[in-house]
């Protein structure tokens, strides 16, 4: 696309962890981004992008951006190191990982999320790469996956309801999910809907932006969701308030639920929960009458030991009133898997030694302190073993060594939780780091290596999107800004100078990106590649006034949706869903609870996503400084005044933020909105800075093995 002649505009797509996945349009003067904006033509995007990417340019062209690799002179996380040229940095790195591959590849670890979410920037080439060099497995636990775990349970797959069809429904439930922060195409539908006269509530232990909007507000306490929506399945039932014909045609294990959900009287649930027993009620009576009726879950509600089930209890609620029978009807988590992805075809699995019965070990990344705490001296239990859930140690990190870790598109020095635990194990001397980044990040301090990489501005990808249903190409609108490169070209330069030869390894970036889909699939029948390299975007070939669920046929064994899933007994969960009490909380570990009252939360800044904007300077401005919202009992009770300095701590850790006294937060919960780098965060004695990760846990969730990010106690006090 061509604008002015000295202006042009090149078609985009956003790369962060979002599930907007935003159509852009990049308006560049020379190598220069001038102006980032929303597709106007995309239905999803409609013109209209969030604050943070909408200053891209700032981002791009920010003066602390990586633009040569760098070799450490300095001790470990002493920040000093030395520009080498390409060749030199392949060479070395190559080097040392083959002698480490030599001794054991396993010992090897990629370590990436979804700093960038392309199909070739993210884990397309390197996911070869790394099979082909037989390094362990990563288990990519941090977000998601009790959330994904819990749906594909229900549903079989991640899919949901068209995000469209929201503006249309009379009752909508925003259960752990802000979407003013995190969705904003989202919310202006929500808003539509509220214009049209839609009821929307709040379901989150933080009044946050959106709930503020919302007509009802309910404060339960973190981990305590599975039981809230037993509870509405109680109501629904003994109320009759259920579609018993959809029940019957498109469920199974009702009668189990039914067992399961008795247990679960609103009085019991209003207990547990913090909530009132009448506003359980009231808002089973209304789930059980409004159609339609949608529900947006997101991943809030699943950063607890219990988070698969709760995902099964809230997903069965839709099952059980028929809400799929209308479009504006249903549930969405993520639309992720409606796209026909071919991962054989795109990651190359088939390149991994052992390949299919016996593959490297798999190391789950929400639980990286740990694995970094294995000696070297503990080599030898060399077996190819799987990350275990519920427990906080997976059996990989019990077993192999690290030796090399080899991060990108992720910053877990500071994202990773329980960060005194991550730092020690990235001060390891004799652990070999590798770090593909824009900027010198809290990870990129420990590492051995600093790779420059580019941004979403200067190379090409591919994305699907997990709250739409069109896929999104990027083409670069400039040149790498110095001698920065794609993390695709990083690894197709390293694996030559590794001496690897397998031609999968050297496919272009557009080869990989065709690779990662399967074409043949009916939702991409008539999308061909040319027109969505020229368009920018395609919607799958599906309609989104239709729901695709009205009529059942779920991707599920039996296509039903599973409101019981017999399956998990072979993995020794329960069938049922049911709440399992966090493993912070009184009924498990009372010790710890009575030492640290307060339960802690730290939900996205509404400026930040992740740590990336975080260093962008009107970003953090608009943002301020670390904070810890507490009730105002709470605050009283410590005997805690507005603006004071606090420390919020456990025995993990420690970080310091400006306590702001507050209705917002329910009695018993601190909130922290998140997450700053450690490097900006104010110091505790002359220490140095922490954000909130560092009294996270690395204990697991139940199912899926997900990270555990709001099951966390602490106390908090005065700073002097
Ligand atoms: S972060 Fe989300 S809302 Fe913002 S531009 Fe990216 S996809 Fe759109």
């Amino acid at each position: 696309m061509t604008t002015t002649e000295q202006e042009r505009t090149v078609r985009a797509a956003c790369p962060h962890d979002c599930p907007d996945t935003c159509a852009l349009r990049v308006t560049v003067s020379g190598n220069r981004v001038i102006r980032v904006e929303g597709d106007p033509d995309h239905p999803a995007t409609d013109g209209v992008l969030c604050t943070k990417v909408a200053r891209y340019a700032e981002r791009t062209h920010h003066p602390d951006r990586l633009t040569q690799p760098l070799r450490r002179v300095g001790p470990k996380g002493s920040g000093q190191f030395e520009p080498v040229s390409w060749a030199v940095a392949m060479a070395e790195i190559g080097q040392r990982l083959n002698q480490i591959a030599a001794r054991d590849p396993q010992r090897i670890v990629p370590y990436s999320y979804a700093g960038t979410m392309g199909f070739v920037q993210g884990d397309g080439l390197a996911q070869r790469f790394f099979h082909a060099l037989g390094a362990s497995r990563l288990d990519a636990t941090i977000c998601s996956a009790a959330g994904s775990n819990g749906l594909a349970s229900v549903h079989g797959k991640s899919i949901g309801m068209a995000v469209e069809q929201f503006e249309h429904s009379k009752l909508i439930l925003l259960w752990g999910t802000n979407p003013v922060t995190s969705s904003v195409h989202l919310w202006r539908r929500i808003q539509t809907a509220k214009r049209k006269g839609a009821v929307v509530v709040a379901i989150d232990p933080f009044e946050s932006d959106s709930a503020q909007k919302c007509d009802r507000w309910l404060a339960l306490r973190p981990g305590t969701d599975a039981a809230l929506a037993l509870a509405l399945i109680n109501v629904l039932i003994t109320e009759d308030l259920l579609d018993r014909d959809w029940i019957e045609q498109h469920t199974e294990g009702f009668e189990a639920l039914t067992e399961r959900a008795m247990q679960w009287p609103a009085a019991r649930a209003a207990e547990i929960c913090g909530v009132a027993e009448a506003d359980i009620v009231w808002l089973a009576r209304q789930w059980g009458s409004v159609r339609p009726a949608a529900i947006r879950v997101n991943y809030g509600v699943q950063r607890a030991r219990g988070g698969a089930d709760a995902v099964r209890a809230i997903a069965a609620l839709p099952a059980l009133t028929g809400a799929w029978r209308d479009a504006a009807g249903g549930i969405l988590l993520s639309s992720s898997g409606w796209f026909p992805v071919d991962v054989t075809g795109w990651q190359r699995p088939d390149l991994m030694p052992g390949w299919p019965d016996r593959l490297p070990r798999s190391v789950n990344m929400s639980a990286i302190g740990e694995a970094l705490a294995i000696p070297l001296e503990n080599a030898g239990a060399s077996t190819s073993v799987g990350s275990t859930s519920g427990s906080s140690t997976s059996d990989s990190s019990t077993s192999i060594p690290v030796e090399a870790i080899v991060v990108w598109n992720a910053n877990p020095v500071a994202v990773a939780p329980d960060s005194e635990s991550v730092i020690r194990g990235f001060a390891r001397e004799d652990l070999f780091t590798v770090v593909l980044e824009h900027f010198q990040t809290d990870t990129a301090d420990w590492a051995d290596w600093v790779l420059p990489a580019t941004t979403q501005m200067e190379h090409f990808d591919l994305h699907k999107s997990y709250g739409h249903t069109s896929l999104v190409v990027n083409h670069p609108a400039i040149s790498p800004i110095g001698d920065a490169l794609p993390n695709s070209e990083i690894f197709r330069r390293l694996a030559r100078a590794m001496g690897l030869t397998e031609p999968a390894l050297f496919d272009d970036d557009q080869t990989v990106a065709r690779s990662a889909l399967d074409w043949s699939h009916p939702r991409l029948a008539g999308v061909t590649w040319e027109d969505l390299l020229e368009r920018g975007w395609a919607p799958l070939t599906m309609d989104p006034k239709v729901n695709p669920l009205a009529n059942g046929g779920f991707p599920t064994a039996s296509g039903r949706v599973q409101l019981v899933d017999s399956a998990l007994s072979v993995q020794g969960r329960d069938p049922v869903p049911d709440w399992q009490p966090p493993w912070e909380s009184a009924e498990v570990d009372p010790e710890r609870s009575a030492l640290y009252p307060l339960q802690l939360i730290s939900p996205p800044a509404r400026n930040f996503l992740n740590t990336t904007f975080v260093n962008v300077t009107s970003i953090r401005a608009r943002e301020g400084e670390p904070e810890c919202l507490l009730h105002p009992a709470d605050a009283t009770q410590r005997g805690l005044v507005e603006g004071a300095l606090v420390k919020v701590f456990n025995d993990r850790g420690a970080f310091a933020a400006r306590l702001r006294v507050t209705e917002r937060a329910r009695r018993g919960v601190a909130v922290a909105p998140s997450i700053w780098w450690h490097r900006d965060a104010p110091g505790i004695q002359g220490g140095p800075g922490r954000n909130v990760n560092a009294v996270t846990s690395q204990r697991l969730t139940e199912g899926g093995a997900g990270a555990t990010f709001y099951d966390c106690r602490v106390e908090v006090e005065a700073l002097a």
